[in-house]
């Protein structure tokens, strides 16, 4: 008998026989509640959140491996209490996310879906001077909130559109500066200065909420917003409003607040484009997340140290 374990079921498909090995699986269902019991190793999604309640009920319990770089469902100071070692899946969806957010990007500043619908509807009449005018990307500026890994290859991307690129971090990022020409600055004046506002920190206490009706009353006018991060930085209520009433440009979001429901005024704003939160979602980066989350299982259950630790 191998160790027992829970994973997520939705990632069945993914992994390899191999990446099992030694382990017995019970598959977790996307609606069920996380069980009581004696596993010892649990395989999350970011969909479901790991806190007290379920390190009680699992008192066995040694890894939490969630399946995102993103770990804001995982109630952090409850597993080290308990001492259970919690691991994320970084670098693999890097290349993925930061291309997803370009499409995003592209299809807001060109007003792509509107495009496609316009000539699918039977609307169009054929080339005209005025028809369905976009945002010329070379010249502007792209800021960037967070440039980190995501970050900032989102930004090295930009310098092929001959975009000036600023960024707000809480440390210098001089590799960034001296390879693409970024510019650190304060949030107040990525706000007023950037084109195209792009999100790329994590969830966390400072972060969340952090584009509300301040920012967005200081944000350039006109400007596009992108979120590929999580969905907490953002309220959605006053990103609508801004949009209705036509300060903001445009915005392209990927994550929400409540997810799966997405705010019924943003659905229903001008300039949005709205993804089910596919960042990551490509073959290749999927199946190297599932490998990743599954080989720290492994590791920490054999007495070695995790692959990919969210601390140390
Ligand atoms: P990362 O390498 O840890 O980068 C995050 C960056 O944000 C870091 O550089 C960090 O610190 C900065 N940061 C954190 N708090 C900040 C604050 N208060 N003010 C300014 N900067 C702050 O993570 P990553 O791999 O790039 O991933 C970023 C996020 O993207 C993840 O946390 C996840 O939520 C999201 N994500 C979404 C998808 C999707 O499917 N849409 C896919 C992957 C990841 P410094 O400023 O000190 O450098």
């Amino acid at each position: 008998m191998g160790h027992a374990v829970l994973v997520a079921a939705e990632l069945k498909g993914l992994v390899r026989p191999a990446d099992l090995d030694g382990l017995d699986v019970t598959w977790l269902g996307a609606g069920e509640a996380t069980p009581a019991g004696d596993w010892v190793a649990l395989v999350s999604l970011l969909s479901r959140w790991v806190g007290g309640t379920e390190f009680k009920n699992l008192p066995k319990l040694r890894v939490v491996a969630n399946c995102a770089v993103g770990f804001n469902n995982v109630d952090l100071v409850a597993a080290e209490m308990r001492r259970v070692i919690v691991t994320n899946t970084p670098d693999v969806l890097t290349n993925a996310t930061a291309d997803l957010t370009w499409a995003l990007l592209l299809a807001v500043a060109r007003r792509i879906p509107e495009a496609v619908e316009h000539l699918k509807s039977g609307a169009w009449r054929g080339w005209h001077p005025e028809l369905l005018l976009g945002l010329e990307l070379a010249g502007k500026t792209l800021g960037i909130f967070g440039a980190g890994r995501i970050g900032q290859a989102v930004a090295r991307r930009a310098a092929g559109f001959a975009m000036r690129i600023r960024y707000v971090a809480r440390s210098a990022k001089p590799e960034l500066e001296a390879a693409v020409g970024a510019e650190r600055v304060e949030w107040g004046r990525l706000l007023s200065e950037s084109d195209i506002v792009s999100l790329h920190a994590p969830s966390t206490p400072e972060t969340k909420g952090m584009v509300g009706p301040e920012a967005l009353a200081r944000i350039k006018p006109g400007a596009i917003l992108i979120n590929t991060a999580r969905g907490d930085l953002v309220r959605e209520e006053p990103l609508a409003i801004a949009l209705e009433e036509g300060r903001l440009g445009g915005a392209g979001l990927d994550v929400y607040q409540d997810e799966p429901e997405v705010h019924p005024r943003l659905r229903a704003a001008p300039n949005v484009v709205l993804l089910p939160h596919i960042g990551s979602a490509t073959r290749e980066t999927r199946a190297e997340m599932a490998r990743i989350a599954l080989a720290n299982v492994r590791a920490v259950l054999a007495g070695a140290a995790p692959l990919t630790p969210v601390y140390r």
